[in-house]
């Protein structure tokens, strides 16, 4: 059963510039969280550094704002203490494109049941409108003295040569649209990426959503477009990937939104870990006990050990 969208509001006061995307990104999470009906108290948002990371506080669940390029490992770590956490990272183009790239290609090869949502304006938003890795080669937006000469990063075929085995791409504007997104990556189990275009209202004056006006078209009306890898063979794999990067390089007058690539078949990280060690699904790190039989904390006694008892790698000595 559905659960109230106030259920998931906040009084932060928020300090965007009114217009800007991630309002619309946020009311979408909102109201994805809410027709999921998730537990707030198993739920975390996490962050890194940059207009979109402002996201964890004015969604009521728990939340870490985190450093910058960052929030991918602290999510891991999160989802790996304690499995049966809904993790979500929320975090800008520079952020996980850019400082944090590293971390997307290792998050993605380990196919982590998190879903990542990424704001993607083009631009440095909180610190005035530098080009960020999605902004494309002699594009100039106005604070920047003159064009770019960077090639830009394409987030869709980045996850997609990096593991990930939902990709999408959503618009902010579109709030109901990218609420169905959200919900399909949640429900998804292994890495998901949402690229979000979000117009930046203050520093990107050229993908405005006037800009986005007319352009933007919905994979999901096309009746043959399936992005659902079925039977799991390499011929199918293939074709699905090859079509998927291939619709991710539409730019210009059309540019598609929607799903772009599911794969379901791809053990979990947590699900390999559970492999190694069966205690790790039912004791967790995160649900051990902290409290040895005399009533005092194990890390206040550095029993370390006696903590992570069941994790122990054994090595045989030659
Ligand atoms: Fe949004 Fe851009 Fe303002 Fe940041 S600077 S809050 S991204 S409109």
């Amino acid at each position: 059963m559905a659960s109230s969208i106030a259920k998931y509001k906040t009084d932060v006061w928020s300090d965007w510039c009114p217009g800007c995307g991630d309002f619309g990104i946020v009311a979408a999470m909102q109201k994805a969280f809410a027709e999921l009906n998730l537990d707030p108290a198993r739920t975390v948002v996490v962050s890194g550094i940059g207009c979109s990371s402002k996201t964890p506080h004015f969604i009521y669940a728990n939340g870490v704002h985190t450093l910058h390029g960052r929030a991918l490992p602290f999510a891991q770590g999160i989802k790996l203490a304690n499995p049966e956490l809904t993790v979500i990272v929320n975090a800008g183009d520079g952020d996980l494109l850019g400082i944090g790239a590293g971390h997307l290609v290792a998050i993605g090869r380990r196919n982590m049941d998190i879903t990542v949502i990424l704001h993607n304006n083009q631009v440095y938003g909180l610190t005035k409108g530098q080009a960020s890795p999605t902004l494309r080669r002699w594009e100039q937006v106005k604070s920047l003295p003159r064009p770019n000469i960077q090639d830009a990063v394409n987030p869709i075929t980045t996850a997609i040569a990096s593991g990930f085995t939902f990709v999408a791409r959503g618009y902010a504007l579109w709030v109901d649209h990218l609420k169905e997104l959200i919900k399909a990556a949640i429900n998804h189990k292994g890495t998901a990426l949402i690229d979000v275009l979000q117009p930046c209202v203050t520093y990107n004056n050229l993908y405005t959503a006037d800009f986005y006006k007319g352009k933007l078209y919905k994979l999901d009306d096309d009746p043959d477009w399936d992005p659902v890898v079925r039977e799991n063979t390499p011929e199918e794999v293939d074709k699905k990937i090859s079509q998927a990067i291939a619709k991710a390089q539409e730019w210009g007058s059309r540019i598609p939104v929607g799903v772009f690539y599911v794969n379901p078949h791809i053990e979990t990280f947590e699900e390999r870990i559970a492999r190694l060690n069966p205690l790790y699904k039912e004791t967790p790190p995160a649900l051990q006990e902290i409290l040895s039989n005399n009533n005092k904390p194990i890390i206040g006694e550095y029993e370390f050990k006696t903590l992570f008892k069941n994790y122990i790698v054994k090595v045989e000595s030659k």
